[in-house]
C-alpha cells in the first residue's frame, strides 16, 4: 500500500469514529419540527431538540411559538384537550418536516370521550405527524432539575417513537416504547434504548459497530 492510500484510509476511519459513539444503527432521515405554544424556556426546547439529535440523528428545528387557542380548553377550562391540539398541529406543519412535535408548559387532557378531561403529559399520531407534549405534569412531580430533565428527554424520545409508527412494546420491559402509564418511577428506570424487535419494526438497519469504532 503506498502512503497516499494509507493516509486516505486512516482519514476515513478517524472519520467513522469521530462522534466518539459506536453507531448501531441506520435510522435514515427525518426533518422534524419542534413547534412552541406560546413561550417556552431556550432551555426546554433545546433539551427536546438535542434528546431527538443525538437518539435519532434527525434533523430538529425549532418554530417560531404560536398561541394555545383558548377554544381548545376543556369545560372545566384547566386542560387543553389533546383532541383539537394533535389536528391543529397537523394543519400547522410546514411541508419541509416529516413531523411537527408540539410543546407546551400548560396542562393538556386526554382525548378519549370517556375521559374527556383526564391530564396526560403527551399525545401521538400513530405514524403520522404529529405529537404534542406538555412539561406541566413533569415539572409538578420532579424534584431536581436533572430529573426533570432527563423524564422529558426520555417522553420526547418515546413520543417521536409513535410518529414514526411504534405502538407500546411489550417484548422489552427495558425498552423506552413501553407503556409507562403515569409511573414516573418505571420512567426513571429506563435507558433511552429501544428494544431490537423495536428497532426492526421502525426498519433500523443493524450496522456493524466494529467498523465505526478506531483499534
Ligand atoms: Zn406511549
Ligand atoms: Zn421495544
Amino acid at each position: 500500500m503506498n502512503y497516499l492510500k494509507f493516509l486516505l484510509l486512516l482519514t476515513s476511519i478517524a472519520c467513522f469514529s469521530c462522534d466518539g459513539r459506536v453507531k448501531l444503527y441506520d435510522k435514515g432521515a427525518q426533518f422534524i419540527a419542534i413547534q412552541p405554544f406560546e413561550e417556552i424556556d431556550t432551555n426546554e426546547l433545546n433539551l427536546a431538540k438535542t434528546a431527538i439529535e443525538t437518539f435519532y440523528g434527525y434533523d430538529v428545528t425549532i418554530l417560531e411559538p404560536i398561541d394555545l387557542p383558548k377554544e381548545f380548553l376543556s369545560q372545566s377550562k384547566k386542560r387543553y384537550r389533546s383532541a383539537k391540539l394533535l389536528p391543529h398541529l397537523r394543519s400547522k406543519r410546514p411541508n419541509e418536516f416529516d413531523k411537527i412535535i408540539g410543546m407546551t408548559k400548560a396542562d393538556i387532557a386526554s382525548s378519549s370521550r370517556k375521559e374527556n378531561n383526564h391530564p396526560i403529559i403527551a399525545k401521538s399520531d400513530r405514524s403520522g405527524p404529529a405529537s404534542v407534549i406538555s412539561s406541566f405534569r413533569i415539572r409538578k412531580n420532579a424534584k431536581s432539575k436533572s430529573e426533570f430533565e432527563a423524564r422529558l428527554r426520555k417522553v420526547v424520545i418515546h413520543e417521536v417513537g409513535h410518529t414514526l409508527g411504534l405502538p407500546h412494546c411489550t417484548e422489552d420491559e427495558s425498552c423506552l416504547m413501553v407503556d409507562n402509564g403515569s409511573s414516573y418511577k418505571k420512567l426513571d428506570g429506563l435507558k433511552e434504548q429501544f428494544c431490537t424487535k423495536c428497532s426492526n419494526k421502525l426498519g433500523w438497519k443493524e450496522t456493524n459497530g466494529q467498523d465505526t469504532v478506531m483499534k
